[in-house]
């Protein structure tokens, strides 16, 4: 079904292809569906109507030992790490098609589990066709990895080989389930690794549907293996094991730290995380148009209701246009955004993961106020959506970089305005944070983009766009906000190794 096509789908017809889903929620060991060998499970919860949507096996570390023996075992079996370049990558090709192919079931279980807008998982940019696309992407690298021969003595003839890593794991958060899966599964597997996944405990739905359909396209048994359970059970069982050779790891920067602890624990098996943000979104008084500019930052913030690393959550504004911005800044947010039903295809903003997550926001909503910050649009729970853990869209003025609401992530859809007079002053406003993964910058000044471009500490820069996005751009923050590159081709390279090899001619 093409993005066309779930154009025409209605509330009623996403409601009753919901009813009638049965998920399929085993976990997916050594090509086997499985419950937990505890028996234990857990159950997972529409945050749209706080009802149970499915119940998932509780893995614990008996399960993590069957996942790594698999994965091992097919790793050394040489089954998919040494199977022909371009049978691998018929196999990438086949599971980025079924992806696609089951993007219904996808949206719909992204959406339940989540409460993430249908249009924004099934749109032709959606996250089902990005996550597809992930796949065909590093499907289409694997007889482009070359190894070299360097030049050397005379007699010597030395070349080097890049060779997988052996078992990844990917453990993975619930913002963005299907899409950061397949980024952190595409590559690894693409250069013959096995791996195994360990989604977010709220958002398990997808994951083990991925892992079937990988297989379903040709894909070996034992490849990739899906744990569900605990961080602090199976993704620390997973992280500290000592046949586990790489961890892939995207959530806070509280666990991203302790991934690193567990490596040097263990094995020193390689880490990378993608962690937290608090990115700027810099308005200059010569932004070229400020109303273009008040539409970026809106849903540069309140894009999938603001649970994004990369949020625009600090809004830096020239003092100059403050008021004009705020004032347009809430006009757009008013037209932009319809609070609603995720499966209703007229919602922008669904509800939050879950009550946890909006006890959180709204707990850094009433700091923000005690610290003196100035409420200005939202700030509640909005008028008849009781059942479902919503949150309106929220922002506030009067915020000085000391506040806890210009330092800390909030993972909700709250932006704060901070007033600068200089670009200078912007720039080290920017950068008093402890993390960096994106900033945004509007002016129409070609010195000052490419300025505030060098010295912004993030990741990536959108100089007069917010979040624009594409497969061949390295994904990844600066200082706390993670020390890996998601999507692009170096991640290859963080899943895979070196080895050289030296020939004696003489
Ligand atoms: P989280 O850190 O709570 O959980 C992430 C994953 O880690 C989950 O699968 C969880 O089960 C697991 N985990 C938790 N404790 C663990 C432990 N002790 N050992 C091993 N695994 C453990 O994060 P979250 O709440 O799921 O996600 C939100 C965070 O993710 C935000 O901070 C957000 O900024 C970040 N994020 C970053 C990026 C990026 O690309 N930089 C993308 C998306 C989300």
């Amino acid at each position: 079904m093409s993005a066309e096509q779930f154009q025409r789908l209605t509330r009623e017809d996403f409601h009753q292809q919901a009813a009638a889903l049965r998920p399929e929620t085993r976990m997916l060991i050594d090509g086997k569906l499985v419950n937990a060998k505890s028996g234990k499970n857990f159950e997972t919860v529409n945050p749209a109507s706080d009802e149970v949507v499915a119940t998932i096996p509780l893995g614990d570390v008996e399960d993590v030992e069957l996942a790594v023996a698999s994965a091992r075992k097919a790793f050394k079996s040489g089954v998919w790490s040494r199977m022909e370049p371009r049978a691998r990558m018929e196999v990438m090709y086949r599971f980025a098609d079924l992806i696609s192919e089951n993007a219904l079931q996808f949206g719909l279980l992204e959406s339940l589990d989540v409460g993430k807008p249908i249009v924004d998982l099934l749109g032709a940019n959606g996250d089902v066709a990005a996550a597809a696309l992930t796949v065909r992407y590093f499907g289409e690298a694997i007889d482009k990895i070359e190894g070299t021969v360097t030049t050397t003595a005379a007699d010597t003839f030395h070349y080097i080989l890049r060779q997988p890593l052996g078992v990844v794991v990917s453990i993975t958060p619930w913002n963005y389930p299907l899409l950061i899966a397949a980024w952190k599964v595409a590559p690894a597997l693409a250069v013959g690794n096995s791996v195994i996944l360990k989604p977010a405990e709220q958002s398990p739905l997808s994951a083990t549907l991925l892992a079937q359909l990988f297989m379903e396209a040709g894909g070996p048994a034992g490849v990739f293996n899906v744990v569900h359970g605990p961080g602090g059970t199976v993704g620390k069982t997973l992280a500290l094991h000592m046949d586990v050779d790489k961890i892939s790891f995207t959530g806070s920067t509280a666990v991203g730290k302790l991934m690193m602890v567990y490596s040097g624990q263990s094995n020193l098996k390689r880490v990378t995380v993608e962690t937290g943000g608090k990115s700027p979104q810099i308005i200059t008084a010569n932004a070229p148009d400020l109303d273009i500019a008040a539409q970026f930052a809106v849903s540069g913030i309140y894009a999938n209701k603001g649970e994004m690393c990369s949020a625009g959550s600090r809004l830096l504004v020239d003092a100059r246009i403050h008021d004009e911005f705020v004032a347009r800044f809430a006009a757009k947010t008013k037209a932009t955004f319809t609070i609603g039903d995720p499966l209703d295809p007229a919602t922008t903003m669904g509800p939050l993961v879950s009550r946890k997550q909006q006890k959180s926001v709204l707990s850094s909503i009433d700091i923000a106020k005690q610290e003196g910050a100035q409420l200005v649009l939202g700030g509640r729970t909005p008028a008849g959506f009781d059942s479902g853990a919503y949150v309106e869209p929220t922002l506030f003025i009067d915020v000085h970089p000391g506040m806890r609401i210009a330092r800390e992530e909030v993972f909700g859809p709250v932006a704060a305005v901070l007033p600068f007079k200089t670009i200078d002053e912007a720039v080290q406003i920017a950068n008093d944070s402890i993390y960096g993964l994106a900033a945004g910058i509007w002016t129409a000044d070609i010195r000052t983009a490419h300025k505030m471009a060098r010295d912004l500490d993030a990741g990536v820069i959108w100089v007069n766009c917010y979040d624009l996005s594409d497969m061949t751009q390295p994904w990844g923050g600066f200082k706390q906000s993670g020390t890996g590159r998601d999507k692009c081709l170096e991640t290859l390279l963080t899943v895979s190794q070196t080895k050289s090899v030296w020939i004696n001619l003489g």
